[in-house]
């Protein structure tokens, strides 16, 4: 119900609608059915069943009001939705926002194209869907199951591995990447479709997955679960070193368990705004440094005017693979995208779905002096503690990134004309893939936020959520990770709340 009376007390309150958020009341409903268990959003809802992906929505108006009203109090999308502005700049794309200010710091980096989205369904109802498995080093080497909870985040998120593998140029794409890339690579790390959170209906048309699918019809249907829109926390209630509820538009919702799942950078702002501030809170903060260059596929027959819908280039050559490896820190991504940052030229009226984007995001040169830093005096228009972001690239990342270009290059050569002769680097935080600012440890050495199960050290009950706690360099798309990673944290609360003896030796 998105009604405003709010529960006195609940047994899990999840702060953040996105994909994370939703794992966790996916799991919880599973495998806690008589827990209570209370999402609470800051922004509005979008679609009925709540969260859904905004592509679903077939009316343009519509799908334009729905991106305007996840863009916060200064929404910019309007009829020209799908431009992107210019990649050199600060690149926003349509249902996302940027930070007004303090996204650099005089003499770094920065992170000027930092986004985020507010709606139920977070920036899940925005994504694009690439959901590939990490490996190598993006890999998190103390979490045995990663694997088993990778599957789990498959079934969740209703992951194809072989989408589109009937369009007419997935073939070609796959096999002139392979050629170049596939020597010396193990079985997994090969040149192959990238998995995509996407289903047909039995009509045909392409459903793209938001959090509406991870939560599914079983935790619609829970009674014990209820989700308030418009509802931001300002506070996590924390008591004797326990998070015992939520502080949200005005009132106190008591909790056994609080879930954090409000992105990278307001996930430890709302930590910071509840005095948890370990040392590593904001810190380790990476994106993944992204360079593009679009193509003309070579030597492919015009696809027929009358396959499928011509403008959608997924239908013609779906989206290619060219995963990491520790060897080549980059992950590559082939595929129209949904707007091109790339100037097409113009007067040249390519042949339908034969122009294809090529996306490389490197794996970032971990610092802990890449950080959101928060102002305990200053705050945000949301009036939380106002964040300042202090990043710069390394001389590594600056070889990674040129290391990158020529891959890149030798990708766009294998498969055919270049279009426009370099490369683009896009600004810091164009990928939207922001990790590590509540990073997951081992141990509670300083480096870390949280333990394997993605509790904050310290705090029992309190628990992080989404790419934030992913504590590898990691360059794929990361929520697939994220979800994984929520789908443990989920479980570990699960089993507190449904063996007794579990709760009488943590005292609850
Ligand atoms: P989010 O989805 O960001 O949700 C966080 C939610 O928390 C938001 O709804 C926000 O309003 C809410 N919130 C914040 N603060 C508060 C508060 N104080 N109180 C209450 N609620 C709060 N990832 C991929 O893996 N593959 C892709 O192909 C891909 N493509 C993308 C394309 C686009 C255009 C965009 C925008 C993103 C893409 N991403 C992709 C990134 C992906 O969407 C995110 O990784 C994912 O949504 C993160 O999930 P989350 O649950 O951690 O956070």
């Amino acid at each position: 119900g998105d009604d405003m009376t709010y529960p006195d007390d609940v047994d899990v309150a999840i702060v953040g609608s996105g994909p994370t958020g939703a794992a966790y009341a996916r799991i919880l409903t599973e495998r806690a059915p008589s827990a209570r268990i209370a999402v609470f959003e800051a922004g509005p809802v979008l679609t009925d069943p709540p969260g859904m992906h905004v592509k679903n929505i077939a009316d343009d108006a519509e799908r334009i009001a729905a991106q305007r009203r996840s863009e916060g109090l200064r929404p910019h999308t309007d009829s020209t939705a799908g431009e992107y502005a210019d990649p050199a700049r600060r690149v926003v794309r349509p249902g996302t926002f940027l930070l007004e200010s303090g996204y650099q710091v005089d003499g770094e980096d920065g992170l000027p194209a930092l986004a985020m989205s507010t709606n139920v369904g977070g920036m899940g109802a925005h994504w694009t869907g690439a959901c590939p498995r990490p490996g190598d080093a993006e890999r998190i080497d103390f979490l045995p199951d990663l694997d088993e909870l990778l599957d789990e985040a498959e079934r969740l998120l209703s992951v194809d591995k072989h989408p589109f593998a009937g369009a007419p140029y997935t073939d070609v794409v796959r096999d002139r990447l392979a050629a170049e890339f596939d020597p010396g690579r193990a079985a997994d790390r090969r040149v192959q479709p990238m998995p995509l959170a996407v289903h047909r209906r039995d009509d045909g048309a392409l459903i793209w997955s938001g959090p509406d699918v991870v939560f599914g019809d079983v935790t619609r249907d829970n009674p014990n679960f209820s989700l308030y829109a418009e509802s931001p926390v300002k506070r996590v209630l924390i008591e004797d070193g326990k998070a015992v509820g939520v502080h949200v538009n005005g009132v106190d919702v008591r909790a056994r368990y609080v879930v954090v799942a409000c992105d990278a950078l307001r996930t430890p702002q709302l930590l910071f705004a509840s005095g948890v501030r370990l040392p590593a809170l904001g810190r380790y903060l990476n994106d993944q440094p992204q360079t593009v260059f679009a193509i003309r596929l070579r030597d492919v027959r015009e696809p027929a005017a009358d396959t499928g819908d011509a403008t959608e280039i997924v239908g013609q050559s779906g989206v290619g693979w060219v995963p990491y490896t520790d060897e080549h820190p980059f992950h590559g991504q082939v595929m129209q995208l949904d707007a091109s940052p790339i100037p097409l030229v113009s007067d040249d009226e390519p042949a339908l779905g034969t122009i294809v984007g090529l996306g490389w995001f490197c794996g970032k040169d971990l610092q802990a002096s890449d950080r959101i830093e928060f102002d305990e005096d200053t705050t945000d228009d949301y009036g939380m503690p106002k964040p300042t972001i202090h990043y710069r690239l390394t001389p590594r990342d600056h070889e990674t990134l040129a290391r990158a270009r020529t891959a890149i290059l030798r990708a766009a050569t294998a498969l055919g004309e270049h279009i426009g002769t370099d490369p683009f680097v896009l600004s810091p935080g164009a990928s939207l893939h922001y990790q590590g600012t509540t990073r997951m440890g081992p141990v509670d050495d300083g480096t870390s936020v949280c333990g394997p199960n993605s509790e904050v050290w310290g705090v029992d009950g309190l628990y992080v959520a989404g790419n934030n706690v992913i504590p590898t360099p990691i360059a794929c798309n990361p929520t697939l990770t994220s979800v994984a990673l929520a789908v443990t944290g989920a479980r570990n609360i699960a089993a507190h709340l449904t063996t007794p003896t579990a709760a009488a030796t943590t005292g609850r």
